[in-house]
């Protein structure tokens, strides 16, 4: 049996590893690499492999990174079923449509500037059409079943990193190996924790987080009652860049507790991004997948995600005119990079008042708007002019969905150690990655490798 590491190898994006057993392959996931145009364009375009001769696919989680170019493994000829949770399911159906539509529109504005200067036309990396016709493929299967792929059997269980994620636990030639997919943090809002796995010959882990300790999110309540209280009192409004799936519904869920117990004034919430309306009927649909503070929050209240103040908007039109709301608010609002999306417009509008705070709640890569807004540059460009940062910035790390360091070595640690043959550090930036061999070596594992993009293993 053999793997080998096609993506997500010291990076975070594209994540992508082949086993191979006699004659058949499994792919675990097919992320979409995310980075330069250039070079995303060429990564994501071309698979590495031979998609006609994969048997067999399994995709822990629905973030674009781990289930964005299964449309071109179905268009370059893959035909066997992509396994997932059924909440990855209805999520990646969400993702992966408004995916498409993010590379048609992008193609368009390129083409446009390309036109200007005499260059060809480019295409976009899958339409609408290709991720529609990649959905017929996706299989939906409960935590904890066991699903037999020819040689290979593979059960999902839970991550606690997003709704619907999961371990990938297989079984082949005798040998089992557990890929982590994203690994989750314990304690956090609605999901329940990552199931311990021990038993296992192989760990292929992430460790986007080896090299860093989060705040503690025992803290959130407390911090996010005393900004909302601050900037209401000053007559600010409170703009929340943030992702569609998973950390919008936390914010919302937060906020609807920090209401019931009398913590925040009846301040008027904004959810505008149609995708995470979308995501929020999902997580509706999904109540299953609750921890247990969700579930008892169920049963007295009924609803996580609605509640007086609360208000979803749709409409572009909706969404400008609250541009001339003139009373506290609180508007949540996508890209959660502030790369694009309707959160442009309300940034546009907002970072010049002092009254006003913008609230980070999640990681922010190089260059992007949400970095520099982040950072507290004085200025920044948004729809190309430059504007004064003179609000607030408030930045919050504790609603990381991924295992700090602590939680990575812990979870490493509850496994039996003298059966562990070999560690792989995958989805990691090369230092975070190299920051864990040594602690993981520390606490018993035998052998830890970091594979590049292209590195194959026998095991
Ligand atoms: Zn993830």
């Amino acid at each position: 049996m053999k793997i080998k590491f096609w993506g997500g190898a010291r990076t975070v994006t594209g994540s992508k590893h082949l086993l191979t057993s006699g004659k058949q392959k499994l792919l675990l996931e097919c992320g979409l690499f995310q980075g330069h145009r250039d070079e995303a364009e060429y990564t994501n375009r071309h698979l590495p492999f031979k998609a006609r001769s994969v048997d067999y696919c399994i995709v822990s989680h629905a973030h674009i990174d781990h289930v964005g170019n299964i449309p071109n493994l179905i268009k370059a000829g893959f035909r066997g079923p992509v396994v997932m949770t059924r909440g990855t399911l209805a999520l990646s159906r969400l993702l992966l449509l408004d995916s498409a539509h993010i590379q048609e529109s992008d193609v368009k504005y390129v083409n446009k500037k390309r036109r200007q200067r005499g260059e060809s036309s480019r295409k976009p990396i899958y339409t609408t059409q290709d991720a529609r016709e990649s959905l017929r493929y996706l299989k939906g299967t409960p935590y904890a079943k066991v699903q037999k792929l020819g040689n290979f059997k593979a059960a999902l269980h839970d991550a606690g990193h997003i709704l619907g994620s999961a371990l990938v636990d297989i079984e082949v030639e005798g040998k089992r190996i557990l890929f982590t997919g994203d690994l989750g943090r314990r304690k956090m809002p609605i999901i329940r924790d990552p199931v311990q796995v021990d038993q296992v010959d192989y760990l292929i882990m992430e460790a986007t987080y080896g090299n860093r300790l989060h705040g503690d999110y025992e803290k959130v309540d407390a911090t996010v009652a005393d900004i909302v209280n601050r900037v209401y009192n000053r007559g600010g409004r409170i703009i929340i860049p943030s992702f569609a799936v998973e950390r919008s519904q936390e914010i919302i869920y937060t906020l609807n507790r920090l209401r019931q117990s009398n913590r925040i004034p009846q301040v008027p919430i904004f959810v505008d991004s149609p995708l995470a309306n979308r995501v929020t009927e999902v997580f509706r649909d999904y109540p299953q997948y609750y921890d247990e503070e969700a579930r008892k929050m169920l049963l007295g209240h009924d609803e996580l995600f609605d509640f007086s103040g609360l208000e979803y908007v749709s409409s572009v039109e909706e969404s400008k005119a609250l541009n001339s709301f003139d009373k506290p608010c609180i508007i949540i609002s996508a890209s959660g990079m502030c790369e694009a999306g309707r959160v442009l417009h309300h940034l546009k509008h907002g970072i010049e008042d002092e009254r006003n705070l913008v609230l980070i709640v999640s990681f922010q890569a190089r260059n992007t708007l949400g970095r520099r807004i982040a950072e507290h540059r004085p200025r920044v460009r948004i729809y190309g002019e430059e504007h004064d940062l003179r609000c607030e910035v408030v930045v919050m790390d504790e609603f990381s969905a991924h295992a700090d360091r602590n939680g990575l070595l812990r979870y490493v640690s509850q496994m039996n150690l003298p059966r562990l043959k070999k560690i792989f550090i995958v989805h990691a930036e090369l230092d975070a990655a190299e920051a864990m061999v040594e602690p993981l070596l520390k606490l018993g594992a035998r052998e830890v490798f970091i594979p590049e993009v292209g590195d194959e293993f026998e095991l």
